[in-house]
Formats: structure tokens, sequence, C-alpha cells
């Protein structure tokens, strides 16, 4: 640990950051006094999220599962509807199986300890420090992506902060920052700070920290990351196969990205598709070509209406048009679906 940055945070300005976190923090349905089931999911929702889209996520999350014992007896296949859109659904599994877990263990409530969080599933230690300061007023740092880039810039930390020691030291940095007086609100503050003001673009000028950020002559270059991974480019053929009554659908393998999640039948554009199903198929037009992006790839995709008999096909489904709107579909072929209601090709 760098003793002269862990020193600097004793000129930390924290009554100046509370006066502005009280003028003008966000009201967000999450932030009066929250349970800490709120806050678990508020704080996953929030990942990768932006705020906006969250809100009338979460407030439907909470009116279909308003306690951890009813998310934990929801059927996942509902919990996965639910998050329909929000992208990233390894964290609606991890939530469902989290509630089990909580039921099972906890009496379905969240433990207030660091070491009892990091047994259910999903918590790291950004979401833990979250649950433990917001919801049980604890001292505990909560360093996400914000606080990353605020405190880096405030301490002026020339490492990268995506490797593991950098982001180990920044939240040793920002525990000393926090005071046993309400910590939360410093903790909170600092989240906020990093949304509203020193964004990627930091508006030094009006931020409450200026007069002893070390950072502030060079935010623009903070904070430094290690060099991106390659985005790989995937073409895919999509067959969107029907029989004039259901729509041919798969379902996404577990343990992988799209587990849970339905999608049409794709494959490599070289491929004899009619040969793979081992299905006749007659040609119906082209749809509109979609491209959308997980993790490190961008996929392209290129659907084609088709009609054909039914016949089993192994590890495919046939879904009547009235059910496909209950089913959670992953999203590049959930644009698919939109494009076959608005363009009214079936009756789904
Ligand atoms: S002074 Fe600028 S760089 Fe420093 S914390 Fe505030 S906005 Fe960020």
């Amino acid at each position: 640990m760098d003793l002269e940055k862990l020193s600097h945070a004793q000129s930390f300005d924290g009554e100046g950051l509370r006066q502005w976190f009280y003028l003008n923090r966000r009201p967000l349905p999450w932030r009066e006094n929250p349970s800490p089931y709120e806050v678990w999911v508020s704080e996953v929702m929030l990942q990768q999220t932006q705020v906006s889209v969250v809100v009338p996520y979460f407030k439907r999350w909470m009116t279909l599962f308003p306690t951890i014992r009813a998310l934990a007896a929801a059927p996942l296949e509902k919990v996965i509807k639910t998050w329909e859109g929000l992208g990233y659904y390894s964290r609606a599994r991890n939530l469902h199986e989290g509630a089990r877990y909580l039921t099972e263990h906890h009496g379905g409530e969240l433990p207030n300890s660091y070491d009892a969080l990091k047994k259910v599933k999903g918590l790291g230690p950004y979401t833990i420090g979250a649950i433990l300061s917001f919801a049980f007023k604890e001292k505990a740092p909560a360093v996400d992506g914000n606080v990353l880039r605020v405190l880096a810039r405030y301490f002026a930390v020339e490492e990268p902060i995506d490797k593991t020691f950098v982001q180990k030291e920044i939240r040793t940095l920002t525990a000393a920052l926090l005071p046993d007086k309400e910590p939360w609100i410093i903790m909170e503050g600092l989240i906020e700070l990093g949304a509203l003001i020193c964004q990627k673009k930091a508006q030094c000028e009006i931020c409450p920290l200026k007069m002893s950020c070390l950072g502030r002559c060079k935010a623009a270059l903070l904070p430094i990351r290690s060099k991106r991974e390659k985005t790989i480019h995937l073409h895919r053929a999509v067959a969107v196969v029907h029989t004039g009554q259901e729509l041919l659908l798969k379902k996404g393998e577990g343990g992988k990205v799209m587990a849970d999640l339905h999608e049409f039948p794709y494959f490599d554009r070289e491929v004899n598709i009619e040969k793979v199903l081992g299905l006749p198929l007659k040609p119906q037009g082209t749809l509109p070509e979609v491209t959308h992006g997980f993790t490190k790839y961008k996929a392209f995709l290129y659907p084609r209406l088709y009609l054909a008999m039914r016949k089993e096909i192994k590890g495919h489904i046939w879904v009547p048009f009235q059910e496909v709107k209950n089913i959670p579909f992953s999203s590049g072929h959930r644009r698919i679906l939109f494009s076959l209601r608005n363009n009214k090709l079936l009756n789904i």
C-alpha cells in the first residue's frame, strides 16, 4: 500500500461531500432506508445497466417478488421473464439461487456479516459492501466502477484499475475515507459523485472534492486501464421455422451465457440447414439483419422465415404461437421476434 496516498486520506473533505450529496442526490426507489433485499436486488440490476433502465425493472421485481422467500418460491422461468431486456441473465439466475439458499440457511433474510454474505451465489466484494453499508449501516467500502474512477483520480492512481491489486488498494483507500459517524452517507456520496460529476468527462470546477483532489489536473488521463481484449465477430444464419401454428425454438444450455433463454435455431452461414435439422423447409423470405453484442462477441444474425411440417427435432421445442409471448428470449433473437410481430408475418 502506498503510504503517501493513505496519508492523503486525511485531507479528504467528507463534510463537503456530505453536503453536496444531500443537495444533489437523485431520488431512487431503493435509496430511502432500503431493506437488505432491496439493496441486493438494486445493486445486482445496476451492474452493467443504467439507472434509468433499472428503475422500472426494480419496481416490477419488487411487486412480483416482494421478499426473498417470494423470490425463492417463484419458478425460474418467471424470474428470467421478469429480467428480460436487462441482459446478463446470470444475474437473475444468481438472485434466484441466492434467494433459495437464504431461505434454506438464513430464514429468508440476508445475514449481516461479510463471510456469511460471501457464500450467497453471485455476491462479490462490491455488492457485499453495498449491503453492509446501505442496509446494515456499517463502515464498509463498496467500490463499484464509479468509485474506482473517482478514487483513482482523487488519489492520482497511475496503475490500471482493472488489475485486482489496484482494486484492492482502492478498497483500502475507500475504507480510510469513511468516518465512524454515518459512513454510509460518504459511501453513497462517492458513488453519486462518480455518476453525476466525476464522470468519464470530469466536471472538476463544480466538484466538492476539487480542493484536495490529486488527479484534478489530469482527470482526462485517469483512470488507466489495461488494453482491451479484441471483439470477436460471429455471423449466423437464423432459421425462423413455423408450421402456421407453432414456432421451432431451442433453449440455451445450462451453464452457458444464454442458459434458460430461448432462441431460434441458428447455424454457421455455410451450413445446409435442412440437412442439419433433418426437416424439409419451404423458404418464405428474409427478415432484417440483427446485430447484438455480448461479452467479447458481436453477433450478426441473418434471419430467414421457413414453413415446415411438424416433426420432433432433438434439442428443440415447438411452441404454439399464443404461448410465445410468455417465453424469455435472448436479446438478439427477441429483436427477430419483434420484427416478425411488427411486420405481421406470423400471428404471435
Ligand atoms: S476534482 Fe475532478 S477529478 Fe477530482 S474527484 Fe472531483 S471531478 Fe473527479
